[in-house]
């Protein structure tokens, strides 16, 4: 109602309210009917003014029936559910199509259809477009989307779709003749992920509680990406049980990686199923959230402590597989370690940013394969970065160990070759002149003895059916694997020993695999000082952080 500007000043008088006779708000009722179904959902508060039955607010019948489950939808309003005080047919038009409104019709139908035992096509609306078209004509349809479908869950490029059409149709699929190509197969995507969300917003609407689980993740184009999924409990499952739901949720590309912006990132995600902001007033149904263990997240100062300064209550959940990366992380911080996880990043990088160099390794391998010997076939080093999986650095050192002599002999050549830039030249003398130090080789093989134990619990959350009792099995077993390293010798732990064993004597020099070994004996000695030291750094870092 439009108030002019000299109203503040007027003696008090309630505004006038534009009200509407009964007989009116009747007729309203019969006249939409037809397109919107007016008669089954608008209701009033009825007055009676002298010999009058007037209007004084409207509600809507079926918004307040589901308004539990409408709650969380986009624009929701509460005053079609508490009676709205503005009695004219626009308005009621107007709540008719909003958001909420027809939701809660669409749940009205799906109600009504399932006590008569009907299937989706009679409440939801891409389904009843889908039955008008001929049997047909929908076979093929879903053939196309089965296509794109699979495109996408495979991660396969748009521009496959057309040729796995045209090799379905070679083996007598019939297609039709549209909706071919990838721009058809991005358009399915985009309908199957549209329809996907929904159901994903309709789960979490519906839900009481909902927790999130939330990671960084990098994407092709080296942008960061946080990926957030959801985990509820499905109360409305048609066997009648109460199954817990996991699924993807979003991602969203952070501002920055700050405790800030991962908070923003967290109060993207609910506005896409319509809770404006992360606060206690509107996020009630956020009750947990579990992320990686770094610092940023679960700092006092960090996410862990914004989230619960607005909501005092929520579980805060640490994923134990992170958690247990980060403990063997830091417990190997400061030692020898560092230095070869160092090689095995440059490494991966030399050989992944150059194809002319690997195939020079493979030429290399074939040419010493009769003196050197070699596990299995040739490939680059496994990458070692980030604190991901132990699993990862453990091959990459099995790798190196494998395949010492060749790395060593390569670069050897290509800081010798007058085809390579000077300057990277120099720089592959001094990573030969590095690398050659027997503190290396004896490194890979006492990390890799060391970090075995740890990929016992890696590869068990690694694997699908993953149980909490399985996770603490592991990791008693770990530690007690570690502590058996610890109580041996050095020389008896098993890579130790074998790549001991290959070390030969000539003169002065120790060799492995042809190549010179610098400094060998106070490398050995050096681990001899360490190793137990390893051990106990382990097994504290991991009681300390998992208790
Ligand atoms: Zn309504």
């Amino acid at each position: 109602m439009k108030r002019n500007a000299s109203s503040s000043i007027e003696p008090l008088e309630p505004p006038k309210r534009r009200k509407v006779n009964f007989a009116t708000f009747t007729k309203w009722k019969t006249d939409n009917d037809k397109t919107w179904q007016m008669i089954s959902w608008l209701d009033c508060v009825a007055v009676v003014e002298g010999h009058n039955k007037m209007v004084s607010t409207l509600t809507c019948s079926v918004c307040t029936k589901y308004a539990e489950k409408i709650k969380g939808r986009r624009n929701f309003n509460e005053k079609w559910i508490t009676g709205a005080e503005s009695i004219r047919i626009s308005n009621v038009i107007d709540h008719a199509k909003s958001d909420q409104h027809k939701h809660a019709m669409m749940l009205l139908r799906r109600d009504q259809a399932r006590s008569l035992g009907l299937d989706a096509a009679h409440y939801a609306p891409i389904a009843r477009a889908l039955t008008s078209l001929s049997k047909d004509e929908r076979e093929k349809l879903k053939r196309k989307f089965d296509i794109a479908y699979l495109v996408a869950t495979e991660t396969l490029s748009f521009k496959k779709y057309a040729s796995i059409c045209a090799l379905e149709k070679k083996h007598g699929v019939d297609l039709g003749v549209t909706y071919l190509n990838d721009i058809a197969c991005k358009t399915f995507i985009h309908f199957i992920a549209e329809v996907e969300g929904e159901r994903l917003k309709n789960a979490l609407s519906q839900a009481d509680f909902f927790s999130l689980l939330l990671d960084g993740s990098t994407d092709k184009g080296c942008c960061d990406n946080e990926i957030v999924m959801a985990v509820w409990c499905d109360i409305d499952s048609t066997d009648e049980k109460i199954h817990s739901r996991i699924s993807f949720f979003t991602v969203v590309r952070p501002q920055n990686s700050t405790a800030k912006g991962l908070f923003a990132v967290i109060e993207t995600a609910l506005q896409q199923i319509g809770i404006p902001s992360l606060d206690i007033s509107s996020c009630s149904k956020l009750v947990g959230i579990a992320t990686d263990g770094a610092a940023v997240n679960i700092a006092r100062s960090g996410l862990k402590g914004l989230v619960e300064d607005q909501l005092p209550w929520i579980f805060w959940m640490w994923c134990l597989a992170h958690q247990m990366e980060l403990a063997i992380k830091d417990a190997l911080t400061n030692t020898s370690f560092c230095d070869i996880n160092d090689m095995l990043m440059r490494l991966y990088y030399l050989y992944e940013k150059s194809p002319k160099k690997f195939r020079e390794l493979e030429e290399i391998v074939r040419d010493l394969r009769e003196c050197l010997e070699f596990e299995g076939n040739v490939k680059k080093p496994l990458r070692a970065s980030g604190s991901r999986w132990i699993t990862h650095k453990l091959c990459a050192m099995r790798r190196v160990l494998a395949r010492y002599g060749a790395y060593t002999h390569h670069l050897a050549a290509l800081s010798d070759d007058p085809s390579v830039k000077s300057t990277d030249r120099a720089k592959l003398k001094g990573y030969y002149m590095k690398w050659t130090d027997g503190q290396y080789l004896l490194g890979c093989a006492v990390f890799t003895d060391l970090l075995a134990p740890c990929s016992i619990f890696s590869k068990v959350m690694q694997s699908n059916e993953v149980d909490i009792l399985a996770a603490l099995t592991s990791i008693l077993k770990t530690l007690q694997e570690t502590e058996k390293l610890s109580s041996k010798d050095m020389e008896e732990w098993p890579t130790c020993a074998a790549t001991l064993k290959k070390i030969t004597r000539e003169k002065e020099d120790f060799l492995y695999q042809c190549q010179p070994l610098k400094k060998y004996a106070q490398a050995k000695v050096y681990y001899k000082n360490h190793f137990k030291e390893y051990c106990s750094k382990i097994t504290e870092c991991i009681q300390s952080r998992l208790r």
